[in-house]
């Protein structure tokens, strides 16, 4: 079960009022990472989660699934729920498990991009098998109807170079998602202003 529910987002799903569902733990360890003490949240208990989701499905037309690792959970489950209430399901997932059948429940897959170089997904608590992971469902996503691909821009642990490489694998089809470290500081500001410009040439390119 989620440890988190948000009622409803503007901003998780342009286009939808969505419920938000926070699925705790991680399995890699992204230095900027701000969720943290959410991940660290326990589940919801079935009976409460059933009864609260009952409460919020009927103004809100989609569900999305983030965390944390979603895809660490067994999410059955709640996506009978989400189904039986006929409503439309996203999930964010870091890209580094591979779980086609699950992933094909959704109408939409948002996936974090976070680096290419092998020195720097050490820093990130990568394996191998999770950069593999990543880049196999990069190429997949460019095929599905909805997709995002989310790009968190710091200078800290990665320079203008890999911004450049990554920038450059991205087709002009899937909706690109720069956005900040948190907490934002003044040089990362100015980083962030750079690969924005880099950026510009998506057609698909929104800034959060
Ligand atoms: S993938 Fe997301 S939740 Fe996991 S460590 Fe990185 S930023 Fe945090």
């Amino acid at each position: 079960m989620p440890s988190v529910i948000i009622n409803d987002s503007f901003i998780e799903w342009p286009g939808h009022v969505s419920c938000v569902l926070f699925w705790g733990g991680c399995n890699v360890t992204c230095p900027y990472c701000h969720n943290v003490d959410l991940n660290a949240q326990p589940p919801i208990q079935k009976q409460e989660f059933k009864e609260r989701f009952d409460r919020v499905a009927p103004y809100v037309d989609g569900v999305v699934f983030t965390g944390g690792e979603a895809l660490l959970h067994d999410m059955r489950d709640v996506i009978a729920l989400v189904d039986e209430k006929k409503l439309k399901k996203k999930i964010h997932t870091n890209g580094s498990i591979r779980a086609d059948e699950v992933l094909e429940k959704f109408d939409c897959v948002a996936m974090d991009f976070k680096c290419i170089n092998r020195k720097d997904w050490d820093a990130f608590g990568w394996s191998e098998e999770y950069q593999i992971n990543n880049r196999r469902l990069l190429e997949q996503i460019y095929f599905r109807p909805e997709s995002e691909i989310h790009v968190t821009v710091t200078h800290r642990w990665l320079c203008m170079e890999q911004y450049e490489h990554m920038l450059a694998l991205l087709k002009p089809q899937t909706r690109l998602i720069l956005q900040r470290c948190h907490p934002v500081r003044s040089e990362d500001d100015e980083v962030f202003k750079l690969v924005a410009e880099m950026a510009s040439f998506h057609p698909n390119l929104s800034i959060r």
